[in-house]
């Protein structure tokens, strides 16, 4: 059976957030310091996500689970996990798609174990080519691991490897076209993602959003760009390069929100079940898992949850 919300999306994709902790502090993220920590008893198990991923792809045919967090890869044994979710079923007999959102700081040293477990695609951040830069943005000095984790991952066998850049102006987009170089030299695909309002730091104005159509015209002043028919669920609007290397995408959640067509729900490291990344509503499936909640109880919890699910965000 689908899961249909009452506007009619179709959900396919679970997020699961495996934990809220970071090895970073991204000035459009996490204040500096003073960051609280969820506690860990709080935070669900790998046996617990895998309960909840495989009821929605069991029974609902998810055919997308993108783990993030936090940064995944700062939990201990990451692989388990993925194996475990790279074992589940839909009803057709399909496996549903594993991804995984990071910030590239330990990818050269786990991207192939990641692979290995049955990771399928592979998201690494990258909003700076400048390592002073890099250091002011994510405050942290790891630039070239985080380079060196991208050519790993590609070794591992991910491709295409995206790449994923917020764009805030005033702190990086002057890098734009830098950034698309790279990754047109390098067999990578190129995202820029329009800064959201999503800090904990207070640092959003609209006027530090850069939107879609600046950016695909910074690109396509130097690299002249082809629009790409295709958009259904997919957040990234997508570009083709006319001299044929590659594509490059954007997803402009504030200056074109789509949320007419997200398809997705996500499960936060401590068991909450939430039909948007704005969703102020929660709904607590840790509460089921760990109170004798049957399979059953916990499928209508996500359809109730779908079922209330909001036409849009209110960012505008
Ligand atoms: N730590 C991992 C990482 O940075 O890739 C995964 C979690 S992070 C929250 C997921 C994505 O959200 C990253 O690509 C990050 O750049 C993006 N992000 C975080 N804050 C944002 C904001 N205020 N606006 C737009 N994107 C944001
Ligand atoms: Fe950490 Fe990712 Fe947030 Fe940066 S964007 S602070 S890497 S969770």
């Amino acid at each position: 059976m689908d899961l249909i919300d009452s506007f009619g999306r179709v959900v396919r994709d679970l997020r699961i957030s495996v934990t809220d902790r970071c090895n970073f502090r991204c000035t459009y993220c996490m204040p500096e310091e003073g960051m609280t920590w969820i506690d860990r008893s709080e935070v669900l198990t790998y046996e617990e996500i895998e309960r909840v991923a495989r009821i929605c792809v069991e029974r609902f045919s998810v055919d997308g689970i993108r783990l993030t967090g936090g940064e995944p890869t700062v939990r201990a044994h990451l692989p388990i996990l993925i194996r475990k979710l790279a074992a589940l079923r839909m009803p057709n007999g399909s496996k549903p798609d594993i991804a995984l959102t990071t910030n590239g700081s330990t990818l050269r040293n786990v991207a192939q174990e990641l692979r290995d477990a049955g990771l399928d695609r592979i998201n690494v951040s990258l909003d700076s080519l400048q390592r002073d830069r890099f250091l002011a943005l994510t405050r942290r000095d790891e630039l070239d691991n985080v380079l060196q984790g991208i050519n790993e991952a590609q070794a591992a066998g991910f491709s295409p490897v995206k790449v994923n850049a917020v764009v805030e102006r005033g702190a990086n987009d002057d890098e734009i076209l830098d950034l698309a170089r790279y990754a047109r030299d390098n067999n990578l695909e190129m995202r820029f993602i329009e800064f959201m309002p999503l800090d904990a730091s207070n640092e959003w104005e609209r006027n530090k959003v850069v939107t879609q159509d600046e950016i695909v015209n910074t690109i396509a002043a130097e690299f002249p760009l082809t629009p790409v028919d295709q958009r259904g669920a997919a957040p990234a609007q997508r570009w083709a390069y006319n001299d044929g290397k590659g594509t490059v995408g954007v997803i402009p959640s504030v200056s074109h929100p789509f949320c007419a067509d997200c398809d997705r729900v996500r499960l936060t490291s401590d068991g909450q079940f939430r039909t948007c990344l704005f969703a102020t509503d929660e709904f607590d499936i840790r509460a089921l898992l760990r109170n004798g909640g049957t399979d059953d109880d916990i499928a209508e919890l996500i359809r109730n949850a779908v079922g209330a699910k909001w036409a849009g965000h209110q960012i505008n």
